[in-house]
């Protein structure tokens, strides 16, 4: 009785080692919705703002697109990807309501200190606002395609034109394409001619691309190049927020969620991503939190900290809507990206450390197959 009992904390012990294995997990798509609420994840549309004629055109056709009385369906009627799919074979962090949160350290609470922060694990105190300053902290992204078995097989795509500034592409040299930047002539295929030229006719080029647009570029260039980690930028979102359309803001959640969706089915039919791919998908900043303030987002306007984060892939344990009363912030971000890949993200700058995700074994393993771990 008593060598079983000495057994049980080295069980334990390698139990949760085994569990954060990331082994399995050998490419990763990080997956970004500009300045979408954790709200309307976790409760789907908002019940005074969908209503408001102020920010949707049509109430009635909106209402009956995601209304549901039911804070349950409406968020699964909005993003059925998310509810279906993540809740059941992932992980989704950042439900306030269950005590569950995410937040953003920065204190300007916009977008470039805010990618920042995601993908360099650090909080820099030095605020660079949303302009095209070449970020001096090195990205986990430059991090990883500096190691031999990433070299190259980075990319990132956004709608958003300012990420060659904020992942420093002059001195990261990381294939990156933004805002309307036409796909590279060393491309093959039909396909790039016919994405150029879409979008060589748009007219009104603003700084943030359709996120549409973004998305063909990535999955042709993911088609093609199989790169091993990429980060996928969505930018309407929070322009449709800033300009007070929620109906166009709704809309926009429901398209990424099936763009998403697609990827995933593209990723688990490829013989060469299926069953190693891991999908993070998170946003930059929260935004306002009641009717008043939801359309803008900054260190004045509380709420905007708030964040979400979901997790999908080989490594990660089932357990859907995370219930546990915990603190996930912006700066893990970085660290748990090289984790999954079974990588240690190191820089001269600070690093938040990895995620704490569930721990396997001891949670879903019963007892019997937890001594025949510690036997060997
Ligand atoms: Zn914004």
């Amino acid at each position: 009785m008593k060598g079983i009992l000495l057994l049980i904390p080295l069980v334990l012990t390698l139990s949760v080692l085994c569990a954060q294995d990331p082994s399995g997990s050998e490419n990763i798509f990080v997956i970004t919705i500009d300045g979408f609420r954790w709200q309307e994840i976790f409760s789907g549309a908002d019940s005074h703002l969908i209503s408001d004629p102020r920010f949707v055109m049509d109430t009635a056709l909106t209402r009956q697109l995601f209304w549901d009385s039911s804070a349950e369906m409406r968020r699964k009627k909005l993003m059925p990807f998310l509810w279906n799919i993540i809740a059941s074979q992932g992980q989704i962090y950042g439900n306030r309501l269950l005590g569950n949160k995410a937040d953003v350290l920065n204190w300007s609470r916009i977008s470039y200190p805010g990618y920042n922060e995601m993908l360099t694990g650090y909080t820099d105190p030095v605020c660079i606002p949303n302009i095209p300053v070449n970020n001096p902290n090195i990205s986990v992204l430059e991090f990883l395609n500096s190691k031999k078995a990433f070299a190259g097989r980075v990319a990132a795509f956004s709608s958003w034109n300012l990420f060659p500034a904020i992942l420093n592409e002059k001195r990261s040299r990381l294939p990156l394409n933004s805002g309307y930047q036409p796909l590279p002539e060393s491309m093959e295929g039909e396909e790039r001619g016919s994405i150029n030229q879409v979008q060589g006719g748009v007219v009104q080029k603003k700084n943030t691309r359709s996120d549409m647009l973004t998305f063909l570029c990535a999955r042709e260039y993911i088609q093609q190049h199989h790169p091993r980690v990429l980060f996928l930028g969505f930018g309407q979102n929070d322009e449709f927020a800033h300009a007070g359309r929620y109906d166009l803001y709704l809309e926009q959640a429901a398209d990424i969620d099936r763009m998403v969706a697609e990827l995933w089915y593209y990723v688990q039919t490829d013989p060469l991503y299926k069953g190693h791919t891991t999908f993070l998908i998170t946003t930059d900043h929260g935004r306002g939190a009641n009717p008043s303030t939801w359309h803008t987002h900054g260190l004045f306007t509380p709420g905007s900290s708030n964040t979400w984060i979901a997790l999908l892939g080989p490594a990660i344990l089932p357990v859907g809507e995370m219930t546990a009363v915990q603190h996930t912030y912006q700066k893990q971000i970085a660290a748990t990206i090289a984790s999954l890949l079974g990588e240690t993200f190191q820089s001269a700058h600070a690093i938040g450390k990895p995620m704490e995700l569930p721990a396997a074994l001891s949670e879903k393993k019963p007892a019997a197959p937890r001594a025949e771990v510690a036997s060997k």
